[in-house]
């Protein structure tokens, strides 16, 4: 991996690929042999085709949903093996995608649609650090990545919670995690990177170098090539304290109530709120009068209790007494695991134990900071999680992340700092469904589809944007565009056209 100055320090290169368990050759002996497969065994990259007993696995979604079946996956061991595998896909008209943790909710890694060939980068795990700048292979995942930077100078970086998601992906369109307010996004906190774009060649990315791509792949990744190493500016880690106030005796109105009192409290301009808090609100089925819990949480970096107390009173005034509180005081990796749900550092080494699946649905809404919520479409909203919530089969949750407020670095900055494009954003809601056997696809993705209709339908002046990362799959293209890059999609398109006019790396929403 290039960009590893002799004084960094590079842990482990750990390999968690499964890989052919059958050699092509072999099965092109018994005859099966395709012009794709052909060029890549010539390049060196073994491919798995179904046929080998790998495929089923290899190919697996970790959204089971959508079981989409790659043409051939590949394993490469550095950018060279990518840039190989990408001219293969060009050369024999196959569509080319990359997978670095697998966990898009589309399946887009898989393509998307039969017939792509998957990069799959988990043999590019070099992790180092030079200084304060971190450099990570993008097959790496957030957990090992977290790992790593805590254990080698007590380093961190803002990112998300779970530590199987990949870097990727994450990195690649966004990536939000509590410190986001004061750090950014994981992709604002990239200098520079290392992509193999459609045409094969191997290209190093930053505001000063091929600064367009550079954009373009801070926010849009997915549409631009195969990204092979990431730089970031690393920060000290903190300590914290994660806080959580439950209310389970809320209903329908009075959670639409706690909803309006927390935006108000979050978006004040006078009594900003610290950049240092990372604040939520969880809904979800649960052992309550109502059946649904309502919950605001969050992590306060850098400070005691005392701080955390006298932060939250005004809003605990207007959400009135928790049913239960908790405070914990915890180290930077504590809150790390605490957020990841973990419990032991070696859970957040991914190449230890396999990844888990899902069979779910999941959309988004983001809700600007300019035009809140009114109290429409947030009573709407709640009396859904509160009535049809209360009553269904579909294991569902929502979640509302605080990006915006006060000072945020994620709001406060440039606009068009890279290409993602919600900076105008004051929070997110994700609303997700495991969607189980006795209900049908269709009605699964309606009822999450029906929590955010209830937002949108009372509140039809807003135009609300959506996070790429928590994408879509019933989207179009177009619909996808209007979305989730609705003021940068003719520079996306243009950008495509110079680095991708044929399409090589290509899924159905890309440009
Ligand atoms: C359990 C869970 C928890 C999550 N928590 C959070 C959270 O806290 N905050 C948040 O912001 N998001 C969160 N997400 C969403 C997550 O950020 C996205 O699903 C992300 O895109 C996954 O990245 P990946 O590399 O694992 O996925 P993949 O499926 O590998 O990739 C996703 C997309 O990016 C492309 N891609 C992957 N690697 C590269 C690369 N190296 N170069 C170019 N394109 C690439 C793929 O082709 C695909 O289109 C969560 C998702 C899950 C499943």
């Amino acid at each position: 991996m290039r960009g590893i100055l002799a004084s960094s320090i590079a842990l482990y290169a750990a390999s968690s690929a499964l890989g052919a368990l059958i050699p092509y050759s072999d099965l092109k002996a018994r005859g099966y042999s395709t012009p794709l497969a052909d060029c890549l065994q010539t390049a060196g990259l073994d491919p798995v085709v179904e046929g080998d007993a790998a495929y089923a696995t290899d190919s697996s979604p970790f959204n089971l949903r959508l079981p989409w079946k790659p043409a051939a996956l590949v394993y490469p061991r550095d950018s060279r093996g990518v840039s190989a595998a990408v001219k293969c896909g060009a050369k024999t008209g196959v569509k080319v995608n990359a997978r670095s943790g697998g966990h898009s909710y589309a399946a887009f890694a898989l393509g998307g649609e039969d017939g792509h060939l998957t990069v799959s980068l988990d043999d590019l795990r070099t992790l180092s650090l030079s200084g304060t700048k971190g450099t990570f292979g993008a097959g790496n995942h957030l957990g090992d990545v977290a790992l790593f930077l805590w254990e080698n100078g007590k380093r961190a970086l803002a990112h998300g919670t779970c530590p199987y998601v990949g870097i990727g992906g994450h990195a690649g369109q966004g990536g939000f995690g509590l410190p986001s307010r004061a750090w950014g996004l994981l992709a604002d906190q990239i200098t520079s990177l290392e992509i193999v774009t459609a045409d094969g060649a191997i290209r190093t990315a930053s505001k000063t170098q091929n600064a367009d791509l550079f954009w373009a792949a801070t926010g849009a990744g997915a549409s631009f090539g195969i990204i092979t190493s990431f730089t970031a500016e690393t920060h000290a880690a903190l300590d914290s304290i994660a806080f959580a106030y439950n209310f389970d005796g809320y209903g329908a109105a009075r959670a639409s109530e706690g909803l309006q009192a927390w935006q108000a409290f979050a978006n004040d301009p006078v009594n900003k709120l610290d950049t240092a808090v990372g604040l939520q609100i969880h809904v979800n089925p649960g052992s309550s009068p109502s059946g649904v819990v309502f919950s605001v949480s969050g992590v306060y970096y850098g400070v005691d209790e005392a701080t955390v107390n006298s932060t939250f009173a005004p809003l605990l005034e207007k959400l009135g007494t928790p049913t239960s509180t908790s405070l914990q005081k915890q180290d930077w990796i504590t809150s790390v695991l605490y957020l990841a749900g973990v419990n032991t550092t070696a859970q957040l080494n991914t190449t230890l134990a396999p990844d888990t699946h899902d069979t779910f649905y999941a959309t988004s809404t983001f809700v600007p900071e300019a035009a809140p919520m009114n109290q429409e479409a947030s009573d709407a909203l709640f009396e859904y999680f509160y009535g049809p919530g209360a009553n269904t089969s579909v294991a569902w949750f929502a979640i509302f992340d605080l990006y915006g407020g006060g000072d945020s670095v994620i709001a406060r900055a440039d606009k068009d700092t890279n290409a993602f494009d919600a900076r105008d954003a004051l929070y997110s809601i994700q609303y997700y469904g495991t969607i189980p056997a006795s209900v049908s696809d269709a009605d699964g993705i309606a009822f999450i589809q029906g929590m955010k209709t209830a937002v949108e339908s009372n509140q039809p002046e807003t135009q609300f944007k959506e996070y790429v990362n928590y994408i879509d799959s019933t989207y179009t293209a177009a619909e996808s565009h209007k979305r989730y890059y609705p003021t940068h999609t003719d520079k996306l398109k243009t950008l495509k056209d110079k680095y991708d006019p044929k399409r090589v790396i290509n899924f159905p929403q890309d440009f």
